[in-house]
């Protein structure tokens, strides 16, 4: 049997897609050829890459409001470098929310190519809460946010207004709720979260805000150079592309990111419940700033651990131990997580 899958990334992708992305491994489109050979330039993957970027902008209700969708490699850690490399000036300088040891890895490569200001940090709680009501320097070139802090399980709910041009790395729970979206400028995301498997990571970005830093790009850190190239300047990575294309169809049918939305809240509040309500168990984020993607939680008492995992692996659970740098448990429900997955460890918990 299937084991519900809690892994935080990569992570549970939907079981029919994962049935359509193994057979087109074998035969794909009837060519009587895999997927993962045939030429990137040929029409049928051709096809597979415009689908992939055009029902991204469709989802996020980015259509023909100036964005470009890109599929590039190198992952989501490969952004922070590529993000200051298009968006800050020479001698130029951006803020960054440090939210969490993602944020930390961002901001250490801006620092690389300019001046950083952190304009709020929440490591004095090791990252349980997400700042609020910080200032941002006026004059800088970008202020970067993590909208999901995967490892803490925390989620920024209310995005701050700024003239600044305004990044996100929406790694952890892109495609998972409804946000206005054109008041991000960039928006990065590697697949493995929440879309396909590892090897590729989304970029969306405002097409007018490139080419202005004065700065000499190297090709394979150019945003331009792959929007004009449609995301083909390089061979691109067949197969992570054409699963998160599958899951963006099946999050398509399903009825998109409002759809979702319900029953990623519905999901979130029986888990969330049931940790507020059980005297064994706490979360480990302050209550406003909780992620609906991971939720992180502790066992109060150690005694009761041993009976409590064992509990767990015999109902088939799989991937909820906590990130070594928070500990305890951190269950990931992803979009494709079913809720009768978390039923199932909702009942052990409150059987403990
Ligand atoms: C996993 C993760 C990353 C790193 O992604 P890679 O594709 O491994 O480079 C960056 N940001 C967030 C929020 C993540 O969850």
């Amino acid at each position: 049997m299937k084991k519900h899958n809690f892994s935080a990334g990569p992570c549970i992708l939907p079981q029919e897609v994962l049935k359509q992305a193994s057979e087109a491994v074998l035969n794909f489109n009837d060519l009587n050829l895999s997927l993962i050979e045939v030429s990137h330039r040929s029409a049928d993957f051709v096809k597979v890459m415009d689908q992939a970027r055009s029902l991204v902008l469709e989802l996020l209700d980015l259509e023909n409001k100036g964005y470009s969708a890109l599929f590039l490699g190198g992952g989501a850690s490969l952004e922070f470098l590529m993000t200051p490399y298009n968006l800050m000036k020479e001698n130029g300088s951006a803020a960054y929310l440090d939210t969490g040891a993602w944020s930390s890895k961002a901001l250490k490569e801006a620092k690389l190519l300019g001046e950083v200001e952190v304009v709020a940090s929440s490591k004095d709680k090791n990252y349980n809460y997400i700042p609020k009501n910080f200032s941002i320097p006026a004059g800088v070139d970008y202020l970067h946010l993590t909208s999901n802090n995967t490892i803490y399980g925390t989620q920024i709910k209310e995005f701050p207004k700024t003239d600044a041009l305004l990044v996100c790395d929406m790694s952890s729970d892109i495609f998972s709720r409804k946000l206005d979206f054109t008041q991000f400028d960039l928006i990065y995301a590697g697949a493995q979260k929440n879309m396909g498997p590892a090897g590729t990571t989304l970029v969306v970005v405002k097409d007018d805000i490139l080419g202005k830093t004065g700065r000499k790009i190297p090709s394979m850190l150019d945003y331009q150079i792959h929007i004009s190239k449609d995301s083909m300047f390089n061979t691109p990575p067949v197969f992570p592309v054409y699963v998160s294309m599958l899951t963006l169809q099946w999050l398509k049918n399903m009825g998109g990111i409002d759809a979702i939305e319900k029953i990623n809240i519905a999901k979130a509040e029986l888990i969330y419940n049931e940790i507020d309500n059980n005297p064994l168990f706490e979360g480990a984020a302050v209550k406003q700033d909780r992620s609906n993607m991971n939720v992180t939680f502790l066992l109060k008492d150690e005694s009761k651990k041993e009976r409590f995992d064992q509990m767990w692996k015999d109902a088939g659970i799989s991937g909820i131990n906590g990130h070594r740098s928070v500990g305890g448990y951190r269950a990931s429900i992803y979009n494709a997580m079913p809720i009768e997955s978390i039923q199932v460890l909702v009942d052990i918990m409150h059987k403990l």
